[in-house]
């Protein structure tokens, strides 16, 4: 009887294969007693499995460099290949080998859990997911210590691909499975920041993840369909499911293969007016999906990402070579980079370890640059240097205060007249913009548009501060709601004031890479567009048939309701 299993769509497309269940090691563990005189051998063990899983990362490393898979997926070995050298780790399981005189992997095991909950009580979301980093070591060590053949599936040759199923999938799993055509990934946990969702998404292989206990609902071999784009598996499907999956996928693919055919096209809409569509990067590393897509620009450089996760700041002159890497790969292209927006769930090492009560209503972004104003001037000179090499344009973040601003355009002119004096050049016409993402911005847009060229809306901040929701607590992300009537007023005024005073307006958060809120945002008259740069290209799609003659008195209409249930059914209506 065939049977569905929703999760969470984590990686778009549809995968027809058999399963291969990968077994949980860690739940196979035993306990069981070291006599003393076999003390040195059971850590001998260890080292030994220390020292093949090492080897086993090396080898996977080589192959993230070689450039076979993509970078990301070499950090992530990288940060393992880290944790297994940290003392924390290794030694802390030597150390209860001895004084308990157990086996070798129940200490692993024990040692995992005690630094688990320690991961748990980190408030950053980021690095409290890195607990699953030393979960997947750990197992690593325990399946070699336990003499696991390799899991790695066999190669089928009936044409189906394999559907690899796990509690949960390391990076380092996900690369082995390289040549094993595995057609899709489904898994217990995770969700669309895990590393499974990050890694299928790089390598373009459908995904569902937090099935919860989908493992013990399969068998291996069985026959599954992964819908990654609804989040669904199928299981044991007939062959009409079957034939039907088969045809939406292949409507799938030819409908990704014209996608790239509109790389080259201009996106202009069926009334002749061109749209500008940008891409969101967090550095140099970003740049060839730019060029995929064709980007007209750079919408949103987040620089804070060449500052977190490291114990020593960038100087002047790695964050000035990042910079320039990136105007020059886009010549005569503008790019727009944000100064670091630091603080609430982009925590700079030992800098916010105090508690504070909130930090998304705290020290973060232009206020955190202002604190610093020594961090801050740095980063301004390697801006301003960078500018002398092609179209660069400063833009700040979550501004609200006139102050604010002009205390950020002093310290540009303090970099600039600092710059002269040593004869270092720079683009003395440079653009500063601002980021509307506090309602107060988004109400008080003279003080903006006075004092700056440009405004970009960074709209997954307007939606947490409007609606007063932390954009990372899952508690209320069921209260995050782009179509709020509130939401919609303040970027729709935006819009519309920036275009009353010549200033030009992009939005840079989510919803500008959504297709629900195209052509909405087009109605509203938004003409710049900065997003992912993997959505591009569909939203390009999108653009090519709407009308703004159309669109724009429907929206306006819609900008007059403030029933929740009417916004979203005309906002589904405008969808050509
Ligand atoms: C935004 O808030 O919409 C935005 C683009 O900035 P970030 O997501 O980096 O806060
Ligand atoms: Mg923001």
């Amino acid at each position: 009887m065939p049977f569905t299993v929703h999760g969470l769509p984590v990686s778009q497309g549809i995968a027809i294969g058999h399963v291969h269940l990968i077994s949980h090691a860690l739940l196979e563990v035993n306990h069981y007693h070291v006599a003393p005189r076999h003390i040195e051998d059971e850590l001998a063990r260890l080292d030994e499995a220390v020292a093949t899983v090492q080897g086993e990362l090396v080898g996977l490393k080589a192959v993230t460099t070689s450039g076979q898979a993509h970078s990301e997926v070499g950090a992530f070995v990288d940060l393992q290949l880290m944790m297994l050298a940290d003392p924390m780790l290794v030694d802390a399981a030597r150390q209860l080998v001895e004084s308990r005189r157990c086996n070798a992997e129940w200490a692993l095991v024990q040692q995992m859990e005690h630094l688990v909950e320690q991961f748990r009580q980190i408030e950053d979301p980021y690095l409290r997911e890195r607990q699953a980093d030393v979960v997947q070591v750990i197992e690593r060590l325990v399946k070699v210590l336990l003499g696991h053949p390799g899991h790695l599936p066999p190669k089928r040759r009936d044409g189906l691909g394999t559907i690899v199923v796990a509690h949960d999938l390391s990076p380092a799993d996900t690369i082995g499975f390289r040549d094993h055509n595995i057609a899709g990934f489904v898994t217990d946990v995770g969700g669309p920041t895990s590393h499974t969702a990050i890694v299928a998404r790089s390598l373009k292989i459908p995904a569902v993840v937090g099935l919860h206990h989908v493992r013990d609902l399969l068998e291996d071999d069985e026959l599954v369909i992964v819908d990654g784009t609804r989040g669904v598996i199928i299981v044991a499907p007939g062959d009409e499911i079957i034939e039907e999956y088969r045809l939406r996928r292949s409507e799938l693919e030819i409908e990704r293969s014209k996608l790239n055919r509109l790389r080259d096209t201009r996106a202009t809409t069926l009334d002749g007016e061109s749209i500008n569509l940008m891409a969101n990067i967090e550095g140099p590393k970003d740049l060839p999906a730019v060029k995929s897509a064709n980007a007209d620009g750079i919408g949103l450089y987040r620089t804070e990402f060449l500052f977190i996760g490291r114990d020593n700041l960038p100087d002047e002159d790695e964050q000035y070579e990042a910079y320039r890497a990136v105007v020059k790969a886009m010549p005569s292209k503008p790019v727009t980079i944000r100064t670091f927006d630091v603080g609430n769930d982009k925590a700079l090492n030992g800098v916010h370890s105090r508690m504070e009560p909130n930090p998304a209503l705290g020290l973060r972004a232009v206020r955190y640059s202002l604190s610093e104003p020594k961090m801050f001037l740095t980063q301004l000179r390697a801006l301003l240097r960078a500018s002398a090499h092609g179209k660069l344009q400063i833009m700040v973040p979550m501004l609200a205060h006139a102050q604010e601003i002009d205390q950020c355009l002093a310290l540009i002119e303090k970099a600039k007249a600092e710059l002269r004096a040593e004869k270092l050049k720079f683009d003395e016409g440079v653009q500063i913009g601002g980021m509307i993402e506090v309602p107060a911005a988004a109400l008080s847009l003279g003080m903006f548009i006075r004092r700056l060229a440009f405004l970009s809306i960074g709209t997954n901040d307007l939606i947490q501060y409007t609606l007063a929701i932390d954009r990372s607590d899952e508690a209320v992300v069921h209260l995050y709601d782009p179509l709020h009537p509130a939401v919609l007023k303040l970027i729709a005024g935006t819009i519309a004031t920036g275009a009353r005073y010549g200033l030009p307006v992009s939005v840079c958060g989510e919803m500008a890479g959504d297709l629900a809120y195209t052509e909405l945002l087009l109605g509203m008259g938004l003409r710049n567009f900065s997003m992912h740069p993997g959505n591009i290209l569909e939203i390009k799609q999108q653009i090519l048939r709407a009308d703004l003659g159309e669109l724009a008195p429907k929206v306006q209409r819609i900008l007059k309701m403030d029933e929740p249930a009417r916004i979203r059914e005309a906002v589904e209506r405008l969808v050509a």
